[in-house]
């Protein structure tokens, strides 16, 4: 019986976790789920599989929750404490599918408590990437990616000898906007931005998707999940968004990973790790498909993308900076108050001052360190918003 715990259980990933254990019950014992505003569905869940705590990241929720959980046995709690000390019980494995920086400190948690981390944030790795790595060798645990692209390489690279890799390729749909010109996408509405021609996702990550903010994440993330340079990770654009990623060896042989474009393969491939079980996933029919379409992002459409690889070449605390100013533009793109292209203007902005105060001396293995580069690009976004929008 494998003892689970799920945070951000009530979002995308978090769904498409249960539906994977709910048709297994038997190997599975799930011991924590968080989730949101959605309460209903928190209940739902929790009434379902039965886990000892429950907690809902909002205060002002917390009553609600206690009371339609009374008489079941389930301790409930809520709160960034709330959820940090759920991250605290004992579990084999862990899903990190909270979206933001705050999946930050509970996937840390679950790991110095002796979890394997599926890890969804990709956040995470992001703002604390090299903590993260201490985390999971100190702990002796697996970091298992979630990422689809970042799942990809991590299958590719099994039985490989890991010095042989000369390059790795991210695969990118290019979102809703793909096929827009540079006045329609600087013109975007945050409805059309949270629209994917391929995947179904949290709102967030969709609107990502159509920036490449996401893929500019995703860049980052692979170069902390596997130890990589600026110059060895490579992005294209495949519309069909069926093979993930490719690892280039020193050979000239590419490996490539394909599969249906259902968060399920990677999660059920991290729940199963270090085997390979049945999914429910759909089997592609390549002759169907007929053809896989590749071509180079546009960097103008997706400035994005070109700030990640600054972030590569700057290093220490550039990555949370990046992630929290996103985040605090992505708050005011969906509420009207910038638009689509300022978002990557704001993040530009904001990295350019921190690294010009060069506050980037500090150690990166502490959390404290992380979280107050974190908390200063949120007020630095902020400051950019209110001074240029
Ligand atoms: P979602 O918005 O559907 O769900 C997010 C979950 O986090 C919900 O349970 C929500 O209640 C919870 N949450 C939100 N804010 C929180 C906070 N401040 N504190 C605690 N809990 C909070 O998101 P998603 O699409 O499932 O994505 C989750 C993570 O997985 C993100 O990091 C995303 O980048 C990553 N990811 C998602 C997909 C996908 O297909 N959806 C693919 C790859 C990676
Ligand atoms: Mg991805």
């Amino acid at each position: 019986m494998k003892h689970l715990s799920i945070f951000g259980a009530t979002g995308s990933i978090g769904q498409s976790t249960l539906d994977l254990v709910r048709r297994n019950k038997e190997l599975y014992s799930v011991e924590v789920l968080t989730g949101g505003r959605n309460l209903d569905r928190l209940v739902d869940n929790a009434l379902e599989f039965r886990p000892k705590i429950v907690v809902t990241a909002y205060e002002d929720t917390y009553q609600e929750l206690k009371e339609r959980l009374s008489g079941t046995g389930i301790e409930v709690g809520s709160g960034v404490n709330g959820i940090n000390d759920s991250a605290s019980l004992p579990v084999d494995w862990a899903m990190s599918a909270i979206v933001g920086a705050a999946g930050l400190e509970p996937g840390l948690r679950a790991m110095q408590s002796g979890a394997d981390l599926a890890l969804a944030n990709k956040e995470s790795m992001v703002a604390a990437g090299p903590l993260m790595r201490q985390t999971s060798f100190e702990n002796d645990v697996a970091l298992l990616p979630v990422d689809s692209e970042h799942s990809a390489v991590f299958q590719a690279l099994i039985g490989e000898d890991r010095k042989a890799i000369e390059r790795v390729i991210l695969t990118a749909s290019g979102g809703a906007f793909r096929d827009w010109s540079l006045a329609e996408i600087t013109a975007a509405t945050p409805e059309q931005a949270a629209t994917h021609p391929n995947w179904d996702m949290g709102q967030r990550i969709t609107i990502d998707s159509a920036s490449m903010f996401n893929k500019a994440l995703e860049v980052i993330e692979a170069k902390e999940l596997f130890n990589l340079s600026a110059s060895q990770i490579e992005v294209v654009v495949h519309p069909q968004s069926m093979l993930h990623a490719l690892v280039g060896f020193q050979d000239g042989g590419l490996m490539a990973h394909i599969g249906p474009a259902d968060m399920r393969h990677a999660i059920g491939f991290a729940l199963n790790y270090p085997n390979r079980s049945y999914l429910p996933v759909e089997r592609l029919d390549l002759v169907k498909i007929g053809r896989f379409d590749f071509s180079a992002p546009d960097l103008v459409k997706y400035p994005a993308l070109r700030l990640a690889y600054d972030v590569l070449e700057l290093g220490g605390f550039s990555g949370a900076v990046y992630n929290s100013a996103k985040e605090i533009a992505l708050d005011a793109f969906i509420a009207q108050r910038i638009g689509f292209l300022d978002m990557a203007k704001v993040v530009e902005a904001v990295l350019e001052r921190v690294f010009i105060k060069s506050m980037s001396k500090e150690n990166i293995f502490c959390l404290e360190n992380v979280l107050n580069m974190d908390h200063t690009g949120r007020i630095y976004a902020k400051e950019e918003i209110e001074k240029k929008f």
